[in-house]
């Protein structure tokens, strides 16, 4: 059965990769960009996730278009790292804005629909930094830690009605996003990975894909990692 999807990001990096896996077994996806336009196959709204207005229109106008969304993956992120005694509050707040309250933002407006349908499945796109704690990254790992938070309410608020709210925490994956980290950074992750390697997008999108699909029906307030075993135990 084909679906109505939106995945904010969606045009480059991880969420585009998501946004393909969808596309690619039938379903109508929509994607978030922020002036880039979107790819071919994809139906682009302009939305910044940290104004409540312009999420509440690129909704209006993916509802007009392709329907209500069914399924979303709340991918869009930042980061804007430095130790803790450098990070300036307007730093800090930033990054919550976007990734955490930014996706509270869409899941709100998302659900009002899901709850109408009496169906919907929506994936957080954290990261394994979010419980495993990462130097210099003191804003967005808190920002990924609440993401679980907000998953598993959403999961005892709405669960009753069959809609599903998870997790998925990836690990180092190949995008513009960790192309700037420094190589020894870089090294020194690969270190720790017990794969490895660093993963591809493609890699976190088939849990995503998976987790929206009816073989995951059951699975609500989860926290899945595709991190090549780097969190273990986190
Ligand atoms: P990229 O930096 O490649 O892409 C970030 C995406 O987020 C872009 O599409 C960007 O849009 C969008 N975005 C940023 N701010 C906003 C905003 N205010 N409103 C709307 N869209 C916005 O990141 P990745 O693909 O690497 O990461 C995707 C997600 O996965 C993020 O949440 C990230 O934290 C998470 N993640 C990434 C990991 C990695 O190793 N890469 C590891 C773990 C988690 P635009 O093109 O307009 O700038």
């Amino acid at each position: 059965m084909s679906r109505t999807v939106l995945v904010t990001g969606g045009n480059r990096g991880i969420g585009l990769a998501i946004a393909q896996a969808f596309a690619k077994q039938g379903d109508r996806v929509a994607v978030t960009h922020r002036g880039s336009g979107a790819p071919e196959g994809l139906f682009g709204v302009q939305c910044d996730i940290t104004d409540t207005a312009s999420v509440d229109a690129a909704f209006t106008a993916i509802e007009a278009e392709l329907g209500p969304v069914e399924v979303l993956v709340a991918n869009a992120g930042i980061t804007d790292d430095t130790l803790l005694l450098r990070m300036s509050e307007e730093q800090f707040t930033r990054v919550l804005d976007t990734n955490l309250t930014g996706s509270y933002r869409v899941a709100k407006r998302a659900a009002t629909k899901m709850l109408r349908a009496r169906w919907g499945r929506m994936i957080f796109i954290s990261s394994v930094v979010g419980l495993y704690g990462s130097v210099g990254q003191v804003n967005y790992a808190a920002s990924k830690a609440g993401l679980v938070g907000v998953a598993r309410s959403i999961t005892r608020e709405l669960g009753s009605r069959n809609i599903t709210a998870n997790v998925v925490a990836p690990g180092f994956v190949e995008t513009d996003m960790t192309a700037v980290l420094p190589e020894e950074r870089k090294a020194e992750y690969l270190k720790a990975i017990p794969a490895g390697r660093f993963a591809i997008a493609d890699e976190v999108a088939g849990v995503v894909t998976w987790l929206a699909g009816d073989a995951a029906g059951y699975v609500s307030g989860a926290v899945i990692p595709v991190d090549g075993g780097l969190g273990m135990g986190h």
